[in-house]
This record gives structure tokens, sequence and C-alpha cells, in this order.
């Protein structure tokens, strides 16, 4: 069997504070990911609680950093009144890159009204732009009005996870944004995003996991995380008739320059694990 490839990779999108890492956390952190060549995570926050998490991983992994942001599906009673200003303080750490993840999502039912939603997702964009900070956006069924938002705002970041068409991917690419593509590329279903593969300049791109969620082909069902990022970036190559290193090199290039992480980046030698 041929040796596996070694990359060094770097995943724009990440949830590790997850319940579905609480057996092994420690390990896949400090050991597993290192080892298997991943080298950046921006592990985003969802709600105020996740976001000190992500804040805590970023902390305690010098190859971790954090987005803190609340999520449309984490608009409920428990956020307190006073939330705008916790984000606004977790801004100032140095580990915070990003507000994220943040955005619309029609999908649920249960998820607060359009109107609530919306409301959270402007006053995020407003702080991202008056502190000078990307965003991290999720658009679940919701294209149009995040479309709108994001006219309005025009704030740097990335749209991940993207599930829109051809003609919104252009959109979001005239505006100045990214993409973030992760394991739905493998999916047998796939389509409009293929389309959306196939043509998206190399420096517009992020690979991402999601993870725990959207683990890629031939692993779906399976808990994902970051040492899958090569799978989606195979299939990006495929499509665009390139290799699948300068896929994930551009991606690479790009989470360096959209989350500002030159200077913050450990050089791979600082993160050889300890294992005592
Ligand atoms: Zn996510």
């Amino acid at each position: 069997m041929p040796a596996k490839e070694y990359y060094e990779i770097y995943d724009s999108h990440a949830h590790y504070d997850d319940s579905a890492f609480d057996s092994d956390r420690a390990r896949l952190l400090e050991e597993t990911l290192p080892i298997n060549g991943v080298r950046c995570v921006i592990n985003m926050g969802t709600r105020i609680r996740s976001c000190a998490s992500s804040l805590g991983l970023a902390g305690c992994n010098p190859y971790f950093f954090a987005g803190v942001g609340i999520h449309p599906s984490e608009i409920d009673e428990d956020l307190p009144e006073n939330w705008l200003d916790c984000l606004r303080a977790w801004l100032a750490e140095k580990e915070a890159v990003c507000v994220g993840e943040i955005g619309l999502d029609y999908h649920w039912k249960d998820n607060a009204p359009r109107e609530r939603q919306m409301e959270v997702f402007a006053a995020q964009l407003a702080l991202a732009n008056e502190l000078g900070y990307p965003v991290c956006v999720h658009d679940r069924e919701a294209h149009a009005d995040v479309l709108a938002l994001l006219r309005e705002y025009k704030p740097q970041g990335v749209v991940h996870c993207f599930s829109g068409n051809l003609e919104m991917a252009r959109e979001i690419l005239s505006l100045g944004m990214y993409i973030g593509i992760g394991g739905a590329v493998t999916f047998k279903n796939a389509r409009k995003l293929l389309d959306v593969a196939r043509e998206i300049p190399l420096d517009r791109l992020l690979l991402e996991t999601d993870a725990p969620y959207m683990t890629p082909e031939p692993y779906r069902g399976q808990r994902n995380d970051s040492t899958n990022i090569p799978l989606a970036a195979e299939k990006i190559a495929l499509l665009q008739g390139i290799s699948t290193r300068e896929v994930i090199e551009a991606s690479n290039a790009n989470i360096r320059r959209l989350f500002r992480l030159d200077g913050l980046l450990h050089a791979p030698s600082d993160l050889d694990p300890v294992i005592y």
C-alpha cells in the first residue's frame, strides 16, 4: 500500500467543545490531530457557554483559535440580556479571531422567529464591522434573507457549509467573501455544490469540517474530525483538475489571510505532542 500522503491541515470551522468529543477530547487535541498534520483549527462558538469553551480550548491548544458568536438555533430564553457585551469582551481576547458562528436557520421549526434571528444576526454583523473582525455565517434554508443582510453590512468573512446555488456563490464572491466547503461535497446527493466547487476560485475557498458533523464519504455517519479535511479537498481537486495539495495549500493561505493568523501560528515543531 502506498504511504499516506502528508498534508499540513487547517480546519476553518469545527466544534470540538461538542459533547461528541467528551470521552477523548484531550487525547484527540493533544495527540491524534497534531500527529496527523492538523496545524490550525478555528473552533466556533454557538452560544454563550460554547464561546467560553472555544476560548478555553484555544487557550490550552496552541493551534486552536476561537470564533465567538450566537448561532441562530441558540437564540432562546437562556440568552442573557447582555449577550452582546459578552461577545465584545471576548473579542478582546487574543485567541478570538472572528464573530461566529452567526446567521439564519429556517430549517428547524422551534428556532426563534425569523425577525428575532435577523435582529441577532444583524447586531453581530454590526459588531464585527465595528471591531474589524471577519464573520463566519451559517445559512440554512434562508438564502434570500442572509444575502440581503450581507449586502447591507458587507462584512469580511465566510459563508460556511455553503448550500446555495452557483448564482448565490457568485454574489457572495462579488461581495468579497469566502465560501466554506466541507464533507457535503463528497455526498452522493451533492449537486448544486459540485457546480460551486468546480467554479470557485482557489483564493476564495475555505476547507472546513463542521466536526463532529458533516463527515465526508466514505465515513459518513461517523464522528467527524479535522483529519478528514483531505477527503473534501480531494473531491474539489478532482472537479477542478488540479492536485489535492494545491487545494489544501490554497485554503490554508486563505485561512491565514482571512483570520489574520500570521504571527499567531506556531511553528510545527512547537506542536509536536509531548508523550509522557
Ligand atoms: Zn458549525
